[in-house]
């Protein structure tokens, strides 16, 4: 059996149905060609399932690659606004929830839906459960031999995403194909993704699991401020998850639990106002009482204010501020929202996004070395890729 087509594209995720749309609309004869059961899984379960659909605030210093120029022409050609008319269009109501970041009000199968009725639309076919086993090209032809019989293509798009979440369809195929075809891989790591702790800082996190906080989050290259939350293994939250896309295993991080206050001066201020009081009660005017029971017990201070010297105060105010910790690792694709790394994007076109080594062959979306911040980033950079890639595959 033989089909045939213009564009064959492996992925139907967020920046295989984009592209899908876009070449669709050249007049392209289009197939999406996707091993899940089900059309964009990832979108499904995003953003809490409302997904974070784009950020308005969408910059390249909002994305991580090797090569920082790769992300600027993409995200030029296709803006948060050109989504955000597309969702207007498909009526889809949503809101923005903080920093930028725009949420479904309702579902993010919303989000689904728009890209399916506009894949209708532009006459593209998809066709799910379809593992493909080979990949040749020969005479400016790609052949695809799979669980569904042989397809063949003038160009094809490798939108088959990261490693992240194996249970819900990710697979390295995105790499593999590179690899086919001479591209090279920057190492893989998961990204955006909890810390986990052994030992007594495990405990500690155990002990306070659920708790969250306002807290600043430092590693060698960048500082994060946003919710912290301390879970029965380590530590997540939204600065946590950012930190960690930053973070190298066997490095500290540096948490500041109270980031608007110079925790000595006000223990020391508090050590003039009201000597009387107990240690724990001060701190609790900053913490929940668990968590500044917590603290002093860690930093071995009990008792009233008055009669802790200031060297004990400094190693409280530490804790406060600058508190140093290991993380052993961190939870891994399991969880992690990205996948940092990826195919080298100095051999790829950032103008159109195809090979630099294979001629029609292109990869989009999260498949590429470019990972972006958590907060609507990572689709807006799904979206720009692959409305790009759909203009000339
Ligand atoms: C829990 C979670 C929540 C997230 N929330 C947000 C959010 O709110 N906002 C945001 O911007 N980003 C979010 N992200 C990140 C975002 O989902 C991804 O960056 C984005 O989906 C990447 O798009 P993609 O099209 O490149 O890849 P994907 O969306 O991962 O799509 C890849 C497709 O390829 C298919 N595939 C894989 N291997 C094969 C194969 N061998 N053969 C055939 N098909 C294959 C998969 O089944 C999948 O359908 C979240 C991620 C996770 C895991």
């Amino acid at each position: 059996m033989g089909t045939a087509f213009d564009t064959i594209i492996i992925g139907a995720g967020a920046a295989g149905l984009m592209c899908a749309i876009e070449a669709g609309k050249r007049g392209r004869s289009v197939c999406v060609l996707d091993h899940s059961k089900k059309i964009a899984e990832k979108i499904r379960i995003s953003g809490g399932g409302r997904c974070n659909f784009t950020n308005i605030h969408t910059a390249p210093e909002n994305f991580l690659s090797e090569n920082r120029h790769f992300c600027k022409s993409a995200l030029s050609n296709f803006t948060p606004q050109d989504f955000i008319d597309m969702v207007e269009a498909h009526d889809i109501a949503y809101h923005e929830k903080t920093l930028g970041q725009l949420f479904c009000d309702d579902s993010a199968q919303n989000i689904i839906d728009m890209l399916v009725k506009e894949c209708r639309i532009n006459h593209v076919d998809i066709q799910m459960q379809v593992s493909i086993e080979k990949i040749n090209h020969a005479h400016d032809a790609y052949t695809l031999a799979t669980s569904n019989g042989t397809y063949t293509s003038q160009s094809l798009v490798i939108a088959s995403g990261g490693l992240s979440i194996p249970k819900i369809g990710a697979s390295p195929f995105g790499y593999k194909v590179a690899e086919q075809f001479g591209h090279s891989i920057i190492p893989t790591r998961a990204g955006l993704v909890p810390f986990t702790f052994e030992g007594a800082i495990k405990d500690q996190c155990k002990t306070l699991t659920g708790l969250s906080l306002d807290a600043t989050i430092k590693t060698d290259k960048t500082t994060f401020r946003e919710g912290m939350l301390f879970t029965h293994r380590g530590l997540s939250g939204p600065s946590i998850l950012q930190a960690s896309s930053y973070w190298n295993e066997g490095k500290d991080i540096y948490v500041n639990m109270a980031p608007d206050t110079n925790a000595l001066t006000f223990l020391k201020d508090r050590k003039a106002q009201t000597p009387k009081q107990d240690i724990v009660n001060i701190v609790s005017d900053l913490f929940p009482k668990r968590l500044a029971e917590h603290i002093c017990e860690n930093s071995e201070i009990t008792g009233r204010i008055a009669d802790l010297p200031n060297k004990k105060l400094e190693s409280l105010a530490g804790h406060i501020n600058q508190w140093t910790i290991k993380p052993s690792g961190t939870e891994g694709y399991r969880t992690a929202e990205v996948t940092l790394g990826g195919v080298n994007t100095n051999e790829v076109s950032s103008k159109t996004f195809e090979s630099k080594k294979q001629d029609n062959l292109f990869f989009i979306g999260e498949v590429l070395d470019v990972t972006g911040h958590l907060g609507g980033f990572n689709f807006q950079w799904a979206w720009a890729s692959g409305f790009t890639a759909g203009q000339y595959c």
